[in-house]
């Protein structure tokens, strides 16, 4: 496929226009350091004008009428456009973020699952009938929660995007959508496809604004015209935005945050799966993945065969031009970003014993990108690389004695997204899954993730959950409805 490496322009998405912005901000590939867009470096101001359109199109628009039905076809519409386009959305992805193309593709996919799966679930979102005791009929109505603002960050940029866009739009809400200032360009992207293709969603119900996170996506989370807050990014931004709601409005909020992943390997385990499933657990998309399995606990019998073999096969997570379909990992997604991992390997090596990687690569083809080789140290769950998000390739494996043992240390964190545990012991598996303190955990497997089954976690790492029939839930209000069946006075007085 031929590259797309022009450096486009972009513009806001608002009212179903576009809408540029004073000030502009350059959109880099993580791959060369070029610059391959220029998207607004939206002000407060442009991004009110955005909520005002959302408040606009829910109060008084043409999108309050739209039947359940009409707004499970333009999920399904989105879901189109997204599979018709996969390949270029998937190259741009790959282009903005520095995933390798293969999982691009794997990403558009899953959007378009996810918009498939909102829009039917869009007719089957209703209220209940509820067996009061009195002479009355009782029910609750299901409604939407009003303008929702999406804040998404830079891992999965379209395929987290669609994860809320998905729901919301099911729901009946109106949005506006921020994506993380490093990897904007799909989601404009999506938007131009939507105003090409989809020209009976009414004005003000999909806004899209770009721009710095305690500005644009400040102005969202402070603002008293929205009803709904719906968050993805890191523990520490996840306070400033609970901050804010507390602060303004007491806007609905919802949020998906970091982690510090158990992958808990018992020594019966089979040891070609564990060492497969262990590296797949923490390098998949260089490892920048919330759930990654960044603390692989392995019992002491199995560990130092289990850390061999995932050293062995090191040279298999092969680094590259993301675009190539042989390259299994590719740059992270910033210099900062790099720098920062970086600078874990440095505590790493000074806490820890180095076991693989470490560096940046020193071929020629990589010494622009921002690459970092994939890193295995051996530690204890002390150590700050085993406590803290580096939200890159970096694995502290960790020994642990037993059952118990096992347990204390992978809840030892204030994390609590997802876990993983492995063993052909099933009564062993059953335990740990019952004891695990954590949103999402895996029983021999680590990472698979389905619209339809829900995604959140535990303690620091959120609230509330994503996907599935849950994930709509964020999005709605219950109303109670009573009606008296009696014709008599209420009699108090
Ligand atoms: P950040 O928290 O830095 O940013 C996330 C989003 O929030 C970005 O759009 C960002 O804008 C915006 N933002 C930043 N500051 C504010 C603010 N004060 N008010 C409102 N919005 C703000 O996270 P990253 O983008 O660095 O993403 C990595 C983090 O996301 C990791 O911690 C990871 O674990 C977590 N994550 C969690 C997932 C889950 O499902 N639990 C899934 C994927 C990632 P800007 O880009 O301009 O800074």
């Amino acid at each position: 496929m031929k590259s797309q490496t022009q450096t486009k322009t972009y513009s806001n998405y608002v009212n179903n226009e576009w809408v540029s912005s004073k000030r502009t901000r350059e959109v880099l590939n993580p791959f060369n350091g070029e610059t391959i867009a220029l998207v607004p470096e939206s002000s407060k101001k442009d991004v009110d004008t955005a909520i005002a359109a959302a408040r606009r199109a829910f109060d008084s628009g043409p999108w309050r009428d739209f039947t359940a039905q009409q707004r499970g076809r333009i999920l399904f519409a989105m879901a189109d456009i997204v599979r018709k386009n996969a390949a270029m959305l998937a190259e741009f992805e790959t282009l903005n973020c520095g995933k390798p193309i293969v999982e691009s593709e794997f990403d558009m996919n899953d959007t378009a699952n996810c918009f498939e799966y909102y829009g039917g679930l869009a007719t089957k979102i209703h209220g209940e009938t509820l067996p009061v005791p009195d002479n009355a009929l009782n029910m609750t109505l299901r409604e939407p929660v009003g303008v929702a603002g999406l804040i998404v960050p830079w891992n999965y940029p379209l395929m987290l995007a669609a994860w809320k866009l998905g729901p919301a739009l099911a729901a009946g809400c109106t949005v506006i959508l921020k994506p993380a200032e490093q990897t904007p360009i799909t989601t404009l992207e999506f938007a131009r496809l939507v105003r090409e293709s989809i020209s009976d969603l009414p004005a003000g119900v999909l806004n899209v604004v770009t721009g710095d996170g305690p500005i644009a996506g400040g102005a969202i989370v402070e603002s008293m015209e929205v009803d709904k807050v719906a968050f993805t990014g890191g523990t520490e931004t996840g306070r400033e935005v609970l901050k804010g709601v507390a602060a303004s409005n007491l806007k609905k909020v919802s949020l998906e945050l970091g982690g510090k992943s158990p992958n808990i390997f018992f020594s019966d385990a089979d040891l070609d799966a564990a060492a497969d499933g262990a590296l797949f657990g923490v390098f998949i998309n260089q490892g920048e993945v919330c759930s990654a399995g960044s603390r692989i606990l392995v019992q002491q019998d199995l560990f130092k065969k289990l850390v061999g073999r995932m050293k062995e096969m090191m040279p298999r997570v092969v680094l590259g031009n993301p675009l190539n379909r042989e390259t299994k990992m590719g740059p992270l997604v910033s210099k900062e970003h790099l720098e920062k991992v970086e600078g874990y390997i440095e505590i790493g090596r000074k806490e820890a014993k180095l076991v693989a990687g470490g560096r940046r690569p020193s071929s020629k083809e990589l010494k622009n990108g921002y690459f970092i080789e994939p890193t295995i140290f051996e530690s204890d769950n002390k150590a700050r690389i085993a406590r803290e998000e580096i939200f890159g390739p970096v694995v502290a494996c960790i020994p642990f004695k037993d059952e118990t043992d096992a347990l204390q240390i992978a809840n030892d964190t204030p994390y609590g997204l997802a876990a993983a545990v492995w063993s052909r012991d099933i009564f062993k598996c059953l335990r740990m899954v019952k004891s695990l303190r954590a949103g999402i955990v895996w029983v021999n497997t680590m990472q698979p993730c389905y619209v339809e089954s829900p995604w959140g976690g535990y303690k620091q790492s959120g609230h509330g959950r994503e996907l599935s029939l849950h994930g709509v839930e964020e999005f709605l209000e219950t109303k109670q409805v009573h009606i008296n069946l009696s014709e008599r006075p209420i009699g108090w007085y």
